[in-house]
């Protein structure tokens, strides 16, 4: 069928918008009417860094209505109001225990750009286009999904705010409440203010973590911050010894730290700022090489424990929607971090979302 599609054919070039072919869904696949789709970070470091060759279509944090399904799927079915998010192959021993996001399937399913048995979706002409991004491919006006990307949403969830709960919401709120499974009355320092970082203060918060310190250059970020329940929002021009910054305010150290800047300074100086037996959870992405961060002498010394996380170890059929009750409860303000943009406008969002002046786009698809 014939789909409107932001297409990334260069690194350099903006996005395309333009008319191309999605192949009709096989057995194993969902075809999904795209309402909403998020925009995270990992969509640039992929168009930037053409991991997957270009052409391709990004988009990983979709949300539409189910409107057709292959022969062999039974969980979701035409009309449907789902959440789109990563993809795990459901068979592995991590899937089987309830850990997708560590499938051992998950480069292959999310990050290849084509399916498993090396086709793909997307076609303008001749030319094949790279999908299957996340699963999904959700910059555009209809995508494929599966089974175990899938969750069901009520009527009353609106699609801009699901959308943003697939990936970047799930993993700050999720690296917060599942894998730091931080205590009542600890204390976390958390590395940057944007989606991923204001959604693990609204972690933190919902968690009863006392204080939480928020590391984040732009001002109005950190006014959102405290806001959503920090308890100190630092300046990093200001705070220029982070340990010390945060020593004056939990004086034995944090508890924990979370990081979602990927900076390696300034997770060095993070390894300073915790406390005996402190944990250290990071979702950001460091250059390449980057060595693990601080000193194994000090982290022997302290019991410090530093711990890599995907998308908030969450199990997206159990934790959407325990997110959407969080929502529903005014304890997860996901509206406020959310503005909209018609798909059309992918530049400009990606350029106001550098700038700082807006924390997490969503795009929206305009219809007829
Ligand atoms: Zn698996
Ligand atoms: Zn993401």
């Amino acid at each position: 069928m014939k789909v409107t599609a932001a297409v990334a054919r260069s690194a350099e070039d903006d996005f395309s918008i333009e008319e191309i072919i999605l192949d009709e869904p096989r057995a194993d696949e969902v075809l999904v009417r795209v309402e909403a789709v998020g925009l995270c970070h990992t969509d640039l470091v992929f168009k930037a860094t053409g991991t997957i060759p270009h052409p391709h279509v990004l988009g990983h944090e979709g949300a539409g209505v189910v409107e057709k399904v292959g022969d062999a799927v039974t969980k979701v079915k035409p009309g449907d109001r789902v959440a789109i998010t990563f993809r795990s192959c459901g068979q592995c021993p991590r899937c089987a225990s309830h850990d997708p996001a560590y499938c051992h399937s998950m480069p292959l399913l999310n990050y290849a750009g084509m399916r498993p048995d090396g086709t793909k979706a997307l076609h303008k002409g001749d030319e094949d286009i790279g999908s299957n991004f996340f699963g999904q491919s959700s910059f555009a006006t209809h995508c494929l999904a599966y089974e175990t990307n899938l969750v069901k949403l009520t009527d009353d969830m609106p699609f801009e705010l699901a959308a943003p709960l697939g990936c970047g919401v799930q993993t700050g709120a999720g690296g917060v409440v599942r894998s730091l499974a931080c205590e009542k009355g600890s204390s976390i320092l958390i590395l940057g203010g944007g989606a991923v970082g204001l959604s693990a203060v609204m972690g933190a918060a919902v968690q009863g973590c006392d204080p939480i310190i928020v590391l984040e250059p732009h001002e109005e970020r950190r006014n959102l911050a405290l806001d959503l329940g920090a308890t100190h929002a630092l300046d990093p021009a200001e705070a220029t010894d982070l340990a010390e910054a945060v020593r004056a305010i939990a004086p034995m150290g944090v508890d924990y730290a979370f990081d979602t800047t990927g900076i390696p300074d300034l997770l060095n100086a993070t390894m300073m700022a915790l406390a005996p037996k402190g944990t250290f959870g990071i979702v950001g992405i460091a250059p390449p090489g980057t060595p693990l961060p601080g000193d194994l002498m000090s982290a022997v010394t302290f019991g410090h424990t530093v711990k890599g996380i995907i998308e908030g170890d969450s199990d997206p059929d159990d934790f959407i929607p325990e997110l959407i009750s969080l929502y529903n409860q005014g304890r997860l303000p996901v509206d406020r971090l959310v503005k909209t943009y018609p798909l059309e406008e992918i530049n400009r969002a990606v350029a106001d979302q550098h700038a700082g002046k807006c924390v997490k786009v969503v795009l929206t698809m305009d219809r007829p």
